[in-house]
């Protein structure tokens, strides 16, 4: 038999089930990772609600379309995050809770899933997101099932997690094992969350190992650290990432977002794109700033305003209409027509990251953002305001030399001015310290796509866990 024809058998009978949280910025990360796996031959279950499978699949669209996977949409009351407030410093995990409780309702039918599975499959792996801790424990009383967590974070968030839950002296591990002066970013947690991360490390001790949205280029000595871990050390570590695409379908039809033809019109590398992904929020004040800190640097631009944002900075003066978004918008946009897009809602970020006139990312520095930035070689103007952020704030900017700070997590209490804004986007894109972040970018860049190529280690980690599944 030859190989391809062995590699075909082997997959028979293996069933692979992902168990998203059902939060956006976790739901297209599994999505990937089902779509990689199916395309390697692999039957691939995607276990979530019927709103969340449509909607991821809907923002999805024309990312390797071509993947057959099964979607279970299973019963999920209906919730609602809040939108944290966008003046309070720490803000997780309060606006995720709503997403934690509800998950727990999908125990059930997973259950089921995974009987049904169970009886025809060879073997059946559930690979549940870290954060859904309940799952390892309903995998491991099921005979025939085996389990794997996926963490949605960088390992370098991870392991400071994992030392700072486990009430290790953060400090001086991270000046001595890290080699990293600047460090702590204190109160990105609240006890109360780093609780939770203790009972879910726990938890996780039933799984047979983790997959990691990230890569030996980018973060090599921290995946090192992670499998020194005890509870790592005895299971498997495969880092599979960067899970977004690297070439993005453009299928050039009229669904093509508007925005898109604008950046075909500019220069190589002139725009800026800002976006400060699904759960971020500016107060009233900071989006002012930030409108009149692009207006004012002259560069060109992409600005994503999420409903959520307030914009009645934009009415002209003396207007009476601030109840119109559209007006308030189409005011700012006209002033800034010939340089800028405000775009309201939903932009196609890989797709803007992807094309060659953009040269730098606004971004408050959520890993999947950080990821795509890096697997595109943009640099990064990176403004951190929740969570994991200013831990991959500072591997952006400090470890890896790929971004300049906007605003530092310090001085997360303060209004930052439009003229700090303005200032931290000229040093990137036109000043001599932004040529040197742009060329390590790039290389960065390279190094990311390098490792998803044939001989690079992400690729060998996915065929390594291909392989052992299906052994
Ligand atoms: N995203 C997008 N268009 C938008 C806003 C967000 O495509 O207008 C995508 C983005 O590409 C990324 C995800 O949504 O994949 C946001 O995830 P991230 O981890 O960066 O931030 P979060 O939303 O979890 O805070």
């Amino acid at each position: 038999m030859d190989d391809s024809r062995e590699a075909e058998t082997n997959l028979r009978g293996v069933s692979v089930v992902v168990l998203p949280l059902p939060a956006f910025g976790h739901l297209n990360q599994l999505l990937h990772l089902a779509r990689l796996l199916s395309a390697r031959g692999v039957a691939v279950h995607y276990a979530g609600s019927a709103t969340h499978n449509r909607q991821v699949r809907d923002r999805a669209r024309g990312w390797r379309p071509d993947a057959t996977i099964h979607f279970h949409d299973f019963p999920l009351p209906p919730f609602a995050s809040p939108e944290p407030d966008p003046r309070a410093a720490v803000k997780f995990p309060a606006h995720l809770q709503p997403a934690f409780d509800a998950a727990v309702h999908l125990r059930q039918p997973l259950a089921a899933l995974l009987r049904s599975l169970a009886a025809p499959s060879r073997r059946v792996v559930l690979i549940h997101d870290s954060a859904m801790s309940f799952a390892a424990a309903l995998a491991a009383s099921l005979p025939g099932v085996e389990a794997f967590s996926f963490h949605s974070v960088s390992a370098f968030a991870v392991l400071l997690y994992l030392w700072e839950s486990c009430g290790k002296q953060l400090e001086d591990l991270v000046v001595g094992k890290l080699n990293l002066a600047v460090v702590t970013n204190d109160g990105c947690f609240t006890d109360e969350f780093l609780g939770f991360l203790r009972r879910q490390h726990q938890m996780t001790g039933a799984d047979s190992g983790r997959l990691l949205n990230t890569c030996r280029s980018i973060e090599g000595p921290f995946i090192d650290l992670l499998k020194e871990e005890p509870r790592w050390r005895e299971q498997k570590t495969f880092a599979v990432g960067p899970l977004n695409p690297i070439v993005v379908a453009d299928d050039g039809t009229s669904c093509r977002h508007e925005c898109l033809e604008w950046l075909d019109q500019q220069p190589p590398s002139s725009v800026v794109y800002v976006s400060f992904g699904t759960t971020s929020s500016l107060s009233d004040e900071q989006v002012a700033e930030l409108a009149a800190g692009l207006q004012a640097s002259g560069q060109r631009f992409i600005w994503v305003l999420r409903d959520a944002d307030r914009a009645d900075i934009y009415a002209d003066e003396g207007s009476s209409d601030h109840t119109s978004l559209d007006k308030l918008l189409s005011n700012y946009n006209k002033a800034v027509h010939r340089s800028g897009r405000v775009v309201r809602g939903w932009a196609p970020q890989l797709e803007i990251l992807a094309h060659r006139s953009t040269g730098g990312f606004m971004s408050h520095c959520g890993w999947n953002s950080c990821m795509e930035s890096l697997s595109m070689g943009v640099p990064i103007m990176a403004w951190p305001i929740h969570s994991d952020q200013p831990r991959n704030t500072l591997l952006v900017t400090h470890v890896l030399g790929t971004g300049v700070l906007v605003r530092d997590w310090a001085k997360r209490n303060e209004l930052t001015p439009a003229t700090a804004i303005r200032d931290s986007i000229l040093r990137l894109m036109i000043g001599e310290e932004g040529k040197e972040v742009q060329r390590r970018a790039k290389a960065v860049g390279q190094a990311v796509r390098k490792a998803m190529a044939e001989g690079g280690s992400s690729k060998a980690d996915l065929d390594a866990f291909i392989a052992y599944i299906t052994s």
